[in-house]
């Protein structure tokens, strides 16, 4: 077996104890003569791998009781679609803030549904940058107020969260969940595409607040109705069953090495590491994104041209560092270093920086 560090931005690393663990059950699951793939998703085996799914992830989040967790398909950008179709009504706007890609995306699908009052627009600077959150004018009135709180291709982090009263923070956490403590009961709204640091792609973690839920429209097709999934408890129809079971497995994992505490000391040392190595390398590698907004999880950094990109994720890739392509929309070279990435990848990625960097300096 020859595995490598792997920086892919999504679908991403996984823990080599959980694919291995997957293997080991693939075909026979727990002497049951059938592959988990193979069984119903009313079976007493699926049930308890689906409930172990929801509750490991109260448990490493500390929800508090008044939260649903649901896991749907479609990824992050199925929730693009569900939070306005579920919250937006004629009467009242929701506030957004624009901060990058990811948050240009879910604006456009939530446009197409009703009114959206943008509270912060960082396109205008390229999305170098963040708000300071307590600069945001948030309208009172509004449905919800939406956030990116990782921006995957930019690079940049939300390090605290606004204020906003009564109004519900919908986030997506699709980057980041899981890598460090959230504010209890501070979310009205919380989801996640899986492939970056849960699972596989292809299934969307919702976690929605009662108040939230009450709020939701009751006229909806049936698939996208948070109130549906919840009464269901994400069986109104089949779920993604394999994804939510390899989900379960990484959880338990994050469990067993030390919880979000554990992770978000890990992410701290990874990032450290990385824009340490790009701060001290004389201006051979720079980051564009200042540093109160950078984030823990994907690190972008330029080389001095082109060229050298080129070459260095090359080279990179002969020595088994791979994914370090920046996103094809802006270039340049991205680590992502989710949950599951070691830290002796990191350490393998700077060593590599320091020689490159020395030999092409
Ligand atoms: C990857 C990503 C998405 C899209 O996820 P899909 O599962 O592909 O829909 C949305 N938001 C953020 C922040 C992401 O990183």
């Amino acid at each position: 077996m020859n595995r490598i560090f792997n920086f892919n931005a999504g679908p991403s690393t996984l823990p080599l104890a959980v694919l291995e663990k997957a293997q080991q059950e693939f075909v026979d699951y727990q002497g049951k003569g059938m592959s988990i793939l193979e069984m119903s998703h009313r079976s007493p085996e699926y049930s308890h791998v689906h409930q172990q799914a929801v509750s490991l992830v109260k448990e490493l989040l500390e929800l508090p009781d008044n939260y649903s967790v649901l896991f749907l398909g479609g990824g992050a950008t199925m929730q693009f679609s569900m939070v306005p179709l579920n919250l937006l009504s004629q009467e009242k706007s929701c506030d957004f803030t624009l901060t990058g890609t990811w948050a240009k995306k879910a604006l456009a699908d939530a446009k197409k549904v009703g009114s959206v009052n943008l509270v912060y627009d960082g396109s205008a600077d390229n999305f170098s940058s963040l708000p300071d959150p307590s600069d945001l004018k948030l309208d009172p009135q509004a449905a919800y107020l939406h956030l990116t709180s990782n921006e995957t291709i930019g690079g940049l982090q939300w390090q605290s969260w606004p204020d906003a009263g009564q109004v519900p923070l919908v986030c997506d956490m699709s980057s980041d969940i899981m890598s460090r403590h959230l504010p209890p009961g501070k979310f009205g709204l919380i989801y996640a595409g899986a492939q970056k640091n849960l699972g596989p792609a292809g299934v969307g973690l919702v976690i929605i607040r009662d108040d939230v839920l009450d709020r939701c429209f009751t006229d909806l097709t049936a698939y996208l109705s948070y109130r549906i999934h919840a009464e269901k408890n994400s069986l109104y129809n089949t779920p993604p069953v394999f994804a939510i079971y390899l989900t379960k497995l990484v959880l338990e994992n994050l469990k067993q090495s030390g919880g979000v505490k554990a992770a978000a000391k890990l992410c701290q040392q990874r990032s450290e590491l990385l824009y340490g190595t790009v701060e001290q390398s004389a201006g051979f590698y720079s980051c564009p994104v200042p540093t109160l907004c950078r984030s823990k999880m994907n690190v972008v950094f330029r080389l001095p041209s082109q060229d050298l990109e080129k070459t260095f994720i090359a080279q990179a890739a002969e020595q088994g560092l791979g994914g370090l392509k920046g996103h094809r929309s802006v270039g340049g070279c991205r680590a992502s270093i989710y949950n599951a990435m070691p830290i002796e990848g990191v350490e393998a990625l700077v060593g590599f920086m320091q020689v490159f960097a020395s030999r092409h300096g």
